[in-house]
């Protein structure tokens, strides 16, 4: 019988690094030769394979990482100096405040809030449920790729005596972020939190949610993105690009950009008042806690309940502390607005 090693992440990561096998070009060649299949309506495969992959890891992890840390499933926005020995609640209060910082940041003031919202790539509602019920906004609609999260979305929120459904229309789907089935100028705030990493077509990403604003209305990205180049670098280093490889799979992410492409993106698509920042330094205590907990009995007990991509996902999260530490991942935002009609 074939002996299969089970290797780290990380030890994958120290043989590959700086190696260049003619195999490993070759193959490369050839899959660049290859011609791109595609289905019906255009998507390339492997796209489609991503988005099955991206559905699947969230239809079996959702459930243990609600069970642990609850309806928000993004970073906590620490203050400086907080966060080494928090408890679980207190990293959920910092999660609500990364929510309500992140509003504070874009100019969403209270006075004028938005009547009608849209969470892209929405978890099972954190974020929607919380703007909606700040603001008392008239409908707030999410949508997700996975249909445990968009069930599970409506079975809390119906529950929430919070949401009145009298006041505030609230719903999720099962819909594309990339391919979304709204009409144009449908919303006052387009929200997406930790959803960009997800998109494998950037371009398409921030054109629907372009498409679907009304004139005047503002869009909101919070994302992963790698750092921006220096000038004389044409890309990341080896070492970071397999870094982002290895957790690329575990979280079914195609490539990464930087936030200067999302910046150019939304210039391009006619967006006004753009800006962008970098919250690294605000996210940092993140990753040791989820770490940390994920460690625990109760952690260990839902990961082995869940599946093998939890798993998976779970050994990577050191990468992504590593990636935070060296500066290669960076959690950055994005807030613009779409001109209003003349
Ligand atoms: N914003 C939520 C969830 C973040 S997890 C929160 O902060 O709690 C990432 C989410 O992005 C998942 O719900 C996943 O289904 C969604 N997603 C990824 N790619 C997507 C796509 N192409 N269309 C719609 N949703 C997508």
């Amino acid at each position: 019988a074939t002996c299969v090693k089970t290797r780290s992440p990380l030890s994958r990561l120290r043989d590959v690094r700086g190696s260049s096998s003619a195999a490993a070009t070759a193959g490369r060649r050839q899959r660049r030769r290859m011609a791109p299949k595609a289905v019906g309506d255009g998507t390339p495969l492997q796209d489609v394979e991503l988005k099955q992959g991206i559905a699947n890891f969230y239809d079996e992890s959702s459930n243990v990482w609600e069970d642990i840390w609850g309806e928000h499933m993004h970073h906590g926005y620490y203050e400086p100096g907080s966060g080494a020995q928090l408890s679980i609640d207190e990293h959920q209060k910092a999660q609500v405040l990364m929510v309500d910082k992140v509003l504070e940041w874009s100019g969403v003031r209270p006075e004028s809030p938005p009547a009608t919202i849209l969470d892209v790539g929405c978890g099972i509602g954190g974020s929607t449920r919380h703007i909606v019920t700040k603001y008392g906004c008239e409908a707030g609609t999410g949508i997700t790729l996975s249909p445990y999260q968009a069930r599970r979305a409506e079975e809390i929120t119906a529950a929430d005596a919070n949401i009145d459904p009298q006041k505030s229309a609230v719903s999720f789907r099962v819909a594309d972020a990339l391919n979304q089935p709204f009409e144009d100028e449908s919303f006052d705030l387009v929200w997406s939190l930790e959803s960009g990493e997800h998109m494998p077509d950037k371009e398409k990403f921030v054109s629907e949610l372009f498409r679907v604003l009304k004139p005047g209305g503002r869009v909101i990205v919070v994302t992963w993105c790698h750092r921006v180049l220096g000038k004389e670098e044409e890309k990341l280093s080896a070492y970071e690009r397999l870094l982002l490889a290895v957790i690329n799979k575990a979280y079914y992410l195609p490539d990464w950009v930087s936030v200067a492409r999302y910046e150019a993106l939304a210039e391009a698509e006619g967006f006004r008042d753009i800006q962008v920042d970098d919250w690294s330094p605000q996210v940092a205590p993140f990753w040791t806690a989820v770490l940390k907990t994920a460690l625990t009995p109760n952690g260990l007990r839902g990961l082995l309940k869940s599946g093998t991509k939890t798993i998976r996902g779970a050994a990577v999260m050191p990468l992504m502390r590593l990636g935070f530490a060296t500066g290669t991942i960076k959690f950055n935002l994005m807030t613009a607005v779409k001109p209003a009609k003349k």
